[in-house]
């Protein structure tokens, strides 16, 4: 009887997704981060009291996305997030291949091109748009 007025009440709500799994994680962070900031600058010092107000945010606009009616904004939310990690990861996979290989930008059409480091001047057709160009590797 709980399960199904819970599963009425949650009908047209949006529920948790990566992002909320995210702020979760984050809302763990920031509070084991306050209570070190209470114990060594005090709990009344302003970074105990950024890192209080942090956690407060994160709880409510947690629940508050959980339990939003407005899919489409919370779904647009959850996808600017993956984006984000999306961009973030890549940035660090490029900083681990940057000792093996340099990252070129195609002059004509931006597109990122990969070529392995350690073959004097080289001709690159880019895979995308198929011109030509002449960088050191
Ligand atoms: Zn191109």
């Amino acid at each position: 009887m709980i399960r199904q007025k819970l599963t009425q009440f949650m009908m047209g709500r949006y529920g948790t997704d990566d992002f909320s799994r995210f702020m979760l994680i984050a809302w763990v962070v920031v509070y084991i981060a306050e209570i070190a900031a209470s114990r060594i600058a005090g709990s009344g010092s302003i970074i105990a009291t950024v890192l209080w107000v942090l956690t407060i945010f994160l709880v409510i606009y947690n629940i508050f996305r959980t339990f939003s009616r407005n899919t489409s904004a919370r779904l647009a939310e959850n996808q600017k997030y993956l984006e984000t990690v999306g961009r973030i990861k890549k940035f660090f996979s490029r900083m681990g291949q940057r000792r093996y290989y340099h990252f070129y930008k195609c002059p004509t059409c931006r597109q990122t091109i990969r070529v392995p480091r350690g073959h004097g001047r080289i001709e690159i057709t880019c895979p995308k748009c198929r011109s030509h160009f002449i960088k050191k590797s």
